[in-house]
């Protein structure tokens, strides 16, 4: 088993219903799954859409990297996502944060995810399961979440939202 973190993410439609069955559809193939706060960012990269709800689960799979990508790409497609602009609108966007301690570089998957270091959007929800956690590089989740900026944050329903 190893244990992964999951961001999830999107903007079109109706944003929590859409978050929430995305994660009852992550519970099949994850074990032991907690979910951070929900959090309503501004759009980010493409600026000129709707806002994005954003959120981190946690949890334990069997699945290999590769098939619990497959697997998050099941989900995305089930729940109707459009792949059109990159960084563009999107019903539902899963990314692999973290598989383990791994470090994994090849065209399909690179984790940990090249930018979570970076967005706040990330680094606040996994800060709400594991502030104390190391990435593969050493640096610490609750450290890293005080050099961003988060003012474009907001928390818009505590932990349980999608129970
Ligand atoms: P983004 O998440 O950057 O907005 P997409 O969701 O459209 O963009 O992802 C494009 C591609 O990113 C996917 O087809 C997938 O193969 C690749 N990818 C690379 N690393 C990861 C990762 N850690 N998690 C999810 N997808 C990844
Ligand atoms: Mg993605």
């Amino acid at each position: 088993m190893t244990n992964v973190f999951l961001g999830i993410g999107g903007n079109l439609g109706d944003r929590r219903a859409t978050m929430r069955r995305a994660v009852a559809e992550i519970r099949a193939v994850v074990e032991d799954v907690r979910v951070s706060s929900l959090y309503e960012t501004a759009a980010w990269g493409v600026t000129d859409q709707p806002s994005f709800l954003n959120a981190v689960v946690r949890g334990r799979t069997e699945l290999k990297a590769l098939e619990l990508l497959e697997a998050m790409q099941a989900i995305e497609n089930q729940l109707g996502r459009v792949r059109t602009q990159h960084w563009g609108p999107r019903a539902i966007d899963i990314d692999i944060l973290l598989y383990g301690s791994d470090v994994i570089d090849v065209p399909r998957l690179k984790v940990p995810h090249p930018y979570m270091a970076q967005r706040g959007f990330v680094l606040r929800p996994l800060a709400d399961l594991a502030a104390g956690l190391t990435l593969p590089d050493g640096s610490l989740v609750g450290e890293l979440l005080t050099t961003i900026d988060q003012d474009d944050l907001r928390q818009v329903e505590g932990l349980g939202w999608a129970d």
